[in-house]
């Protein structure tokens, strides 16, 4: 039997009727950019979240550039961000001009870490934006009174922890921004790319408003600079299908990542990350931080003794695929080979998890026998290591 990592359109197929008639919708309506598809969808994001605002924009990476450029960041300024993280995080503060500063990250929940945040503050910096990774949430108490403390602005990369909480509150809520990306895979994903970005601030979302479209406030005049940031209203309205069965996806995922729990832990030298004998185990598997409701957009776990590659070998050769979010962190990336010491200096936790994490399949459509099957490649794997 063969388990993939992902089937991007098993739910897109058991809701052809209605994205047909979502499309229908907007097709008759001749609303393709604004109107109230995207509001509608604004308006339930905005809720569901638990944030005041919500404005749709093209895709996850636009939602931080639109950010990042209506907290007037460029040139000069500094960002502190994971580099443990998809790209996106890092580019999007390049490109608006400022130095991405690369963070370490903590080696249970995969996010970022305070201590080594601290230690690569100067006056330069601007904002910490924290990521989400794999579904879980930062630890937002601490993310905020650290921006505080410093007078940063807080960036909320949520585009892999769309509905996840932190102590009740929605992730992307709590900062000064938070952003969600919409990319197929993602556990709210469209027929396309699209994103949003949520806010508590009326100021911050007029900001974000604009700059989504050019700056542009009233029509043709222009106080600053924006981009084209705009989500089609198509894709809204498809989401907005996707979006009312979300909690079925996202129960789906936590179903699995219960059931992966509850079997792998049973073997022998496979234990949670942070429990005492971490050290001497073969497989860590990741922990949900008190507090936190996860919705493992990835289940990842850690291969000790430079095993992961044979592992994720043994696992293809049956069959199930798995994937390395991410080989390589984004302080060894090659396009940002030329930026300072102070930004890229030696992470090691993160170069530690960047040779040991694999993901496997998670997503809500697994049939009982896939998941099965990839506990039973698991506990061979186990079995002959
Ligand atoms: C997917 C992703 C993004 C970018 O989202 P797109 O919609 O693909 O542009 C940004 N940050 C993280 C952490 C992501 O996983």
């Amino acid at each position: 039997m063969s388990v993939p990592l992902l089937d991007v359109n098993a739910q897109n197929h058991a809701l052809k009727d209605e994205l047909r008639s979502a499309f229908d919708r907007v097709l008759e309506s001749g609303f393709f950019i604004g109107g109230p598809e995207i509001e509608s969808l604004e308006n339930e994001i905005a809720e569901f979240v638990g944030a005041k605002h919500a404005i749709g924009v093209s895709s996850g990476t636009d939602a931080l550039v639109c950010s990042l450029m209506a907290l007037g960041i460029g040139p000069g300024d500094e960002v502190l961000c994971p580099s443990f993280t998809f790209f996106a995080t890092a580019g999007s503060i390049f490109r608006t001009g400022a130095l991405p500063v690369f963070v370490d990250c903590d080696p249970v929940d995969f996010n970022i870490c305070l201590d080594s945040a601290r230690s690569k503050m100067t006056s330069r910096t601007k904002v910490i934006m924290p990521v989400h990774l794999f579904g879980q949430s930062c630890d937002m108490n601490a993310i905020v009174s650290f921006a505080n403390e410093f007078g940063l602005a807080v960036i909320e990369d949520a585009a892999q922890a769309i509905g996840a909480r932190y102590q009740g509150q929605g992730c992307g809520a709590i900062g000064d921004y938070g952003t969600y990306s919409f990319f197929p895979s993602k556990n709210l994903g469209g027929l396309g790319d699209g994103g949003m970005v949520v806010t508590n601030d009326d100021e911050l979302a007029e900001l974000a408003r604009k700059m989504r479209n050019h700056g542009m406030a009233p029509r043709y005049y222009h106080q600053m600079v924006g981009g084209n940031f705009r989500l089609d209203a198509v894709q809204a309205a498809l989401l907005r299908v996707k979006f009312t069965h979300y909690g079925d996806y996202t129960r789906g995922r936590q179903e699995n990542a219960a059931y992966y729990l509850e079997k792998l832990s049973a073997l022998d030298g496979v234990v949670l990350s942070d429990d005492a004998a971490a050290k001497d185990a073969k497989i860590l598997l990741p922990v949900t931080r008190d507090g936190n409701e996860h919705i493992w957009n990835q289940f990842t776990l850690r291969v000790k003794s430079g095993q992961r590659d044979n592992f994720k070998q043994f696992l293809a050769d049956r069959g199930v695929a798995s994937e390395i979010y991410y080989p390589v962190p984004m302080h060894q990336q090659e396009c940002f080979e030329s930026l300072s010491e102070h930004s890229l200096g030696a992470l090691p936790v993160t170069e530690m998890l960047s040779a040991e994490v694999i993901s496997l399949p998670i997503y809500a459509e697994l049939t009982p026998e896939q998941r099965d099957e990839v506990v039973a490649a698991v506990t061979d794997y186990i079995a002959q290591a």
